[in-house]
C-alpha cells in the first residue's frame, strides 16, 4: 500500500538504494530509489531481518561452493550442474534410499533414453502445448541422392522434457488385463527444459534435471485406494529425509481449458480430495489451478526457516491414456482405459538437493553426510591407532577419514566443523592406553574417554536410524 508520508511507516529499516532514471528514461536525470521494509512491531521486523540473514547464510549456491558439492561450469552452460564427489555421495545416498523404498512399495524400475524422434511428442501433445519449454530439435538421418537432392528427409529428434510418453510405450508393449493393474513404473529420468536465462537459479531452477518420476496405471475402481497409498508413501518418504511440516493443495478444473468430461473431473477431483483429507494434514484449495489434462494434489513442505517449497505433485491424467490408446481387458471381457497418475516425489533430485541443503544449512544428518566421521590425532604418533578405528568403521560402511595433515589439532577440529562433519573422534596417549576416544559433535560438545566400541555403536546407530543431529 502507499502512505501519504514516511511518518506512517512505523517500524522500518532501510535495506538498500539503487540509481533509477525518472520514468525509466535514460535521458532524464538519475534519481535515488530507497528500498526498505516496514512492520507492525519491532519484534516482527527483527524476525524478518533474522530470516533474511539466515536465508543468505543457507543459500545453497554459496554452501555448494563452501562444501565442494556441485558447480555450474561455464563450459557446460547455464543451468546444467555437475556434482563433485562429496555432492555425489549425498545424491547417491538420496537415490539409493528412494530406490529401496520404491522397491518395497511395488514399483518396477524402467529406463528410457534422453532423446526421441518428434513423433512421440506429437502424440503426447507436448510439441503442441510445450514446445517453448523444450530445446530445439536436432535434424538427423537425412539421405541424399548423388545429385544432391533429398532421398529421405531429416528426422527431428528432441531432448525429452518429460518421461511420461516413454512409459506409455512400455505400457503398450504388451496387452494388459485388469490383473496386471495397478502398474507402477519408476525411473530416475533425466529431462531437459529450456528455461529462460533470467529464471535459472542454482539447483532449484535448472535446464537439465533428473526427476524421480513414476507413472501409475490403475483401474477406476482401484484409483481411490491407490491415491491414498500413494499420498501416505510420499509423506512418509519426505519425512525420512527430514521434512515433516506439510500441507496439501488441491488444484481443480480450469473452466476455460480442460479435456475430459465433467463427470470424470468431478469423480477424479472428489477422489483426490478424499485421499488428501484422509492424511490429517491441512488441505488448501487452488481453484481452477489444474492443468488442462486433470486435477492434481501438491505437497507443500516448510523448511527449517518456515519457507514453503512445493515438493511432490500427484497428477491425474485423462488425456495421455486416450492419446496413446492405453487399454486393459476388464473382468467382464470389455476393453477399458486405465487411469494414469503422474507422480514426482522429490520433484527433481537437483531441486530437492538444493532444498535439503538449505533446510539443513549444509549440516546434513549423519546418514546423508558425505563424510560421517573425521578421526583427529593429537600427535602423529596416534595415527596408527586411529587407522584401526577407521578400518572398523569402514567395515560397517561408515564414510570416515583421518586428518593426518600438518595442521594443529585445534585447526583440524575447526576444519571438520566448517565442513559440517557430524562426528569427530579425537585420540591422544590416554585414549590409546584406555582403548578409548574423545567423541566430539558438530555443536561443539565433547565426551571424553568413550570406549571405541561404544563410539562405533553410537555412530552406526545414528546412521542406520537416520537420526537428525
Ligand atoms: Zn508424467
Amino acid at each position: 500500500p502507499h502512505v501519504p508520508s514516511t511518518k506512517y511507516l512505523g517500524v522500518h529499516k532501510l535495506m538498500r538504494t539503487a540509481g533509477v532514471y525518472w520514468r525509466s528514461n535514460e535521458k532524464n536525470p538519475q534519481l535515488q530509489r530507497i528500498y526498505g521494509t516496514a512492520w507492525a512491531t519491532k519484534e516482527d521486523l527483527a524476525n524478518h531481518l533474522n530470516l533474511l540473514e539466515e536465508a543468505e547464510k543457507r543459500d545453497h549456491r554459496k554452501l555448494g561452493v563452501e562444501l565442494d558439492l556441485f558447480s555450474f561450469p561455464d563450459e557446460i552452460g547455464s543451468g546444467l550442474a555437475v556434482f563433485h564427489p562429496k555432492g555425489g555421495v549425498i545424491r547417491k545416498v538420496m537415490e539409493d534410499y528412494s530406490r529401496k523404498r520404491h522397491e518395497e512399495s511395488g514399483y518396477e524400475f524402467v529406463y528410457t533414453p534422453h532423446i526421441t524422434k518428434s513423433a512421440l511428442f506429437e502424440t503426447s501433445g507436448h510439441l503442441e502445448w510445450y514446445a517453448d519449454g523444450m530445446f530445439p530439435p536436432m535434424q538427423l538421418d537425412a539421405e541424399f541422392n548423388a545429385d544432391g537432392t533429398v532421398r529421405k528427409p531429416a528426422q527431428n529428434y528432441y531432448l525429452k522434457p518429460m518421461n511420461c510418453p516413454f512409459h506409455n510405450l512400455i505400457y503398450k508393449s504388451t496387452s494388459k488385463s485388469y490383473r496386471d493393474l495397478p502398474l507402477r513404473f519408476f525411473e530416475f529420468g533425466s529431462v531437459y527444459r529450456y528455461e529462460k536465462s533470467g529464471v535459472i537459479h542454482g539447483l532449484t531452477r535448472v535446464r537439465g534435471m533428473t526427476q524421480d518420476d513414476a507413472h501409475i496405471y490403475t483401474t477406476l475402481e482401484n484409483m481411490a485406494e491407490e491415491l491414498d497409498n500413494l499420498l501416505k508413501f510420499v509423506l512418509n518418504l519426505l519425512k525420512d529425509y527430514g521434512l515433516d511440516d506439510f500441507y496439501l493443495e488441491l488444484s481443480t478444473k480450469n473452466p476455460e481449458k480442460s479435456v475430459g468430461t465433467d463427470a470424470e473431473w468431478v469423480q477424479a477431483t472428489e477422489t483426490l480430495r478424499k485421499a488428501a483429507e484422509a492424511q490429517n494434514i491441512p488441505l488448501g484449495m487452488d481453484e481452477g489451478g489444474a492443468a488442462f489434462y486433470g486435477p492434481k494434489i501438491s505437497v507443500q513442505a516448510k523448511d527449517a526457516l518456515g519457507r514453503t517449497w512445493q515438493m511432490s505433485t500427484i497428477q491425474l491424467d485423462f488425456q495421455l491414456p486416450q492419446k496413446f490408446e492405453l487399454e486393459f481387458k476388464d473382468k467382464d471381457g470389455s476393453v477399458k482405459r486405465p487411469v494414469m497418475i503422474h507422480r514426482a516425489l522429490f520433484g527433481s533430485i537437483e531441486r530437492f538437493f538444493g532444498v535439503l541443503l538449505e533446510h539443513y544449512a549444509g549440516a546434513f544428518p549423519p546418514w546423508l553426510a558425505p563424510v560421517q566421521v573425521v578421526c583427529i590425532p593429537i600427535a602423529d604418533t596416534h595415527i596408527d591407532y586411529l587407522k584401526e578405528i577407521e578400518s572398523k568403521l569402514k567395515a560397517k560402511g561408515v564414510r570416515v577419514e583421518i586428518d593426518s595433515s600438518d595442521d594443529r589439532m585445534q585447526k583440524k577440529i575447526r576444519t571438520a566443523q566448517t565442513q559440517k562433519v557430524p562426528f569427530m573422534l579425537i585420540a591422544g596417549d590416554q585414549d590409546v592406553s584406555a582403548n578409548a576416544v574423545s567423541f566430539r559433535f558438530r555443536d561443539g560438545t565433547q565426551e571424553n574417554s568413550v570406549s571405541v566400541d561404544d563410539a562405533i555403536k553410537r555412530i552406526v546407530e545414528a546412521i542406520d536410524k537416520r537420526i537428525q543431529v
